[in-house]
C-alpha cells in the first residue's frame, strides 16, 4: 500500500492511504454518507466500493441511515469483498456523550451497521444535549460535556476491540489541547471542515505537529457554496483537464488529508476516486491554498444556538474564535 505523502512523486498510485499514530492505515479517500438517503445509500455504497474501489465508508448515528450502509456493505462482502480492507468511520452523537451512554450508542451503531467492529469511532461533535432536545436546542436541553469521562470510555472501545482507533470531530485547538493533555490512548483523528473556502489552517498545523491526522468533511463545500465556480478551482481544472470536484479532493490529498466526498450518484462517486492520476503543480496549490474569504459552511448553528442566545457569542465560544 502507498502511503498518500508519496503521490506528489508518484502519479500512478490508485490507491493511498495515510498512517495513523496506531500504525493502522486511513484510505485518503472515503465515501460520505450524510444526506445520502436511505433508499438509495445502500446502492452508492455498494458502488463505490465495488465498482470504484472506495476503502473507506464515513457514516454517523445522526445520517439515520446506517441500517442501509450496513446493507451495502453486507453486499459488498457477499461479492467477495474483504471486511478487513474496507474501513468503516462512525461517530457517537450529542445526546451519548456521556460517559455511561458510550458504550451502549456504539453498539447500537454497530449493530445498524451489522460489524464487529468499527475502524474509527469518533466524538462527532464536543457538546452534550439532553436525548429530548429540540433542534436548535432549548437552553436547559445543553447540558455539561464531561470530556474527560466521554474520552475514557471512548478508551475502553478499544480495550474492548469494539473499535480499533478513536477520535474526535469539530475539535478547535483549545479542546485538542485539553484532550492531549490527559488523554491515554491519543485521538487518531480529527474531522473537520475543510476546503479552499475554509481551509482551517490552525487546526491542520497542531494536528500535524501532535501525530494527529485529520480527516476533511464537505470537501466540496457540502450543498451550501459556490466553491465550483471559484475562479482558482475553476483555473487548475482547465489547466490540468479535469472537473472542479477532482482538484477540490486533490487539493486535500496534496495537503496531506484524508476526505470522504458524498455522491448518491454512480457518475460522481466514479469522478470523485479519479484523483490517483495527476497532481497539481505548487504553484497552482499555492492559489488554491490563498483565497482570502473564509467561511465556514457548517458551524453547527442548528446544534449550538437556541432562540433566546447571542448567536455569535455562543458560536464564537465553541469554536474558541476560529469563526
Ligand atoms: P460534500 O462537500 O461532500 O458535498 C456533497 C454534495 O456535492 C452533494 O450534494 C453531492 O451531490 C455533490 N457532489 C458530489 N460529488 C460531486 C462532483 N464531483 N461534482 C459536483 N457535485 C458533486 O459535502 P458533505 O457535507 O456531505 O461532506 C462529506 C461527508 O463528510 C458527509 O457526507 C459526512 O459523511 C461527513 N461530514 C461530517 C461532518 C462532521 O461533523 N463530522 C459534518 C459534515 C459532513 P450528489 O450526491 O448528487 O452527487
Amino acid at each position: 500500500m502507498a502511503h498518500a505523502q508519496d503521490l506528489r512523486d508518484d502519479k500512478s498510485v490508485e490507491e493511498a492511504y495515510f498512517t495513523l499514530r496506531s500504525k493502522h492505515q486511513i484510505p485518503a479517500l472515503g465515501l460520505g454518507t450524510w444526506k445520502a438517503e436511505p433508499n438509495v445509500v445502500r446502492d452508492a455504497v455498494y458502488s463505490a466500493i465495488v465498482e470504484n474501489g472506495y476503502r473507506h465508508i464515513d457514516c454517523a448515528h445522526v445520517y439515520g441511515n446506517e441500517k442501509e450502509v450496513g446493507a451495502g456493505l453486507k453486499a459488498a462482502f457477499d461479492a467477495g469483498i474483504k471486511r478487513d480492507d474496507i474501513f468503516v468511520t462512525s461517530k457517537l452523537w450529542i445526546k451519548f456523550t456521556s460517559p455511561e451512554k458510550v458504550k451502549d450508542a456504539c453498539q447500537q451503531t454497530l449493530k445498524d451497521l451489522g460489524l464487529t467492529y468499527l475502524d474509527l469511532y469518533l466524538i462527532h461533535w464536543p457538546i452534550y444535549l439532553s436525548e429530548d432536545a429540540d433542534s436548535p436546542p432549548k437552553k436547559r436541553q445543553v447540558l455539561p460535556f464531561d470530556v474527560k469521562g466521554v474520552w475514557r470510555e471512548m478508551e475502553g472501545l478499544v480495550e474492548r476491540k469494539l473499535v480499533r482507533d478513536i477520535g474526535i470531530s469539530n475539535f478547535s485547538v483549545p479542546k485538542l489541547e485539553k484532550l492531549m493533555s490527559f488523554a491515554s490512548i491519543k485521538p487518531a483523528v480529527n474531522q473537520v471542515e475543510m476546503h479552499p473556502s475554509w481551509r482551517n489552517d490552525n487546526v491542520l498545523a497542531y494536528c500535524n505537529k501532535n501525530n494527529i491526522h485529520v480527516t476533511a468533511y464537505s470537501p466540496l463545500g457540502s450543498s451550501s457554496t459556490d466553491l465550483f465556480d471559484t475562479p482558482e478551482v475553476i483555473e487548475a481544472a482547465e489547466k490540468l483537464g479535469k472537473s472542479p470536484g477532482q482538484i477540490l479532493i486533490r487539493w486535500l490529498i496534496q495537503r496531506g488529508v484524508s476526505t470522504i466526498p458524498k455522491s448518491s450518484s454512480d457518475k460522481r462517486i466514479k469522478e470523485n476516486m479519479e484523483v490517483f492520476d495527476f497532481s497539481i503543480p505548487a504553484e497552482d496549490m499555492d492559489k488554491l491554498s490563498s483565497i482570502s474569504s473564509q467561511v465556514r459552511t457548517n458551524a453547527g448553528e442548528e446544534l449550538l444556538v437556541s432562540s433566546e442566545d447571542d448567536k455569535d457569542a455562543i458560536l464564537n465560544e465553541f469554536w474558541d474564535g476560529e469563526m
